[in-house]
């Protein structure tokens, strides 16, 4: 299962950006496919999803991240492996074109889980990756996304319509959740955060539990939204508990996480849920949020 951001999506009534980002899903979905398909981990279908999505800039994550309040590209992403709850994370890294893939070297090379800045992109040179130059992220839309809110003096999120805080928004951020052939659970989640946000910011994205969460046992998790009110919820990892717990299946536990997140804070976002037995399941308090997925080796499907 991937996702592309939840929110208000009044870009997607016009139907040329709506065939845009569904063929995007599409196609993503089925390379995930074929990487599943040739026996290779849900960790590597979520990192090789999840990068796909991070090189669309339509997507406000790597190439279409949105900007900061100065104008800059700080980009936050993890991953984790349901395995054996191995984790990484990076936050507010620039020139960084994959910010999953320098995630899944903190998890793979570093005795840490997340390194954030200046420190992980050290990190990053000590891995070989190469940096990109910043031009690569300043596509035309976002410059003048950034200028609106500017303009407006205020916090934007991606394909913002009315007022910050209001649910007519998009959350742009990307996110991928998949089971393997051997019954493996993984989930990655990358994003540019929120248009105009105060240098330093940090979401939910990158945060082990809120933004994202994998378990064997129960499920694997991405989310997109507000995040601040997914870290206020531990959103993911409340969404496993309830599987953990309750003995839910994926449908159920995401629509109680979701109930639990409108009731306590009135939470604004959604997120993408495969439970240890394949099965997807999908909710969101916004109004729509850009999904597809493909259960048990069937047709892969693409939604609003
Ligand atoms: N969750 C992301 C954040 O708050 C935003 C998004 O989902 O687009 O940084």
């Amino acid at each position: 299962m991937i996702h592309g951001g939840a929110g208000a999506l009044a870009n997607v009534d016009d139907d040329k950006t709506a065939v845009r980002y569904l063929d995007s899903i599409h196609r993503i979905l089925e390379y995930g496919r074929e990487v599943l398909e040739l026996g290779s981990s849900a960790l590597q279908a979520v990192e090789t999803c999840a990068s796909l999505l991070e090189d669309d800039p339509i997507f406000n994550a790597g190439c279409g991240s949105v900007l900061n309040e100065f104008g800059k590209v700080e980009m936050d992403a993890a991953i984790m492996d349901g395995r054996d709850l191995a984790a990484g994370a990076v936050a507010a890294v620039e020139s960084i074109a994959n910010p999953i893939q320098l995630a899944r070297f903190v998890m793979t090379e570093s005795e840490h889980v997340m390194l954030i800045s200046e420190g992980a992109m050290h990190f990053a040179d000590h891995c070989g990756i190469k940096r990109t130059p910043i031009d690569y992220f300043y596509t035309p839309e976002r410059l003048a996304q950034f200028n609106e809110a500017r303009a407006n003096k205020k916090i934007m999120l991606d394909h913002d319509d009315t007022q910050a805080g209001s649910e007519d928004q998009k959350y742009g951020t990307i996110g991928a959740v998949a089971r393997d052939l051997k019954g493996n659970l993984a989930a990655a989640t990358s994003t540019g955060g929120i248009v105009n946000k105060r240098m330093g910011r940090v979401g939910d994205s990158p945060i082990v539990g809120a933004g994202v969460y994998a378990d064997n046992e129960t499920c694997a998790v991405s989310a997109t939204g507000y995040g601040e009110d997914f870290m206020r919820s531990v959103f993911a990892k409340t969404i496993s508990d309830f599987i953990y717990m309750k003995g839910m299946d994926a449908e159920s536990a995401t629509q109680a996480g979701i109930e639990y997140l409108q009731r306590k804070i009135k939470g604004r976002g959604g997120a993408i849920v495969v439970d240890k037995q394949g099965r997807c399941a999908k909710g969101f308090t916004t109004k729509k949020m850009i999904h597809g997925w493909i259960e048990h080796g069937g047709k892969s499907m693409v939604g609003f």
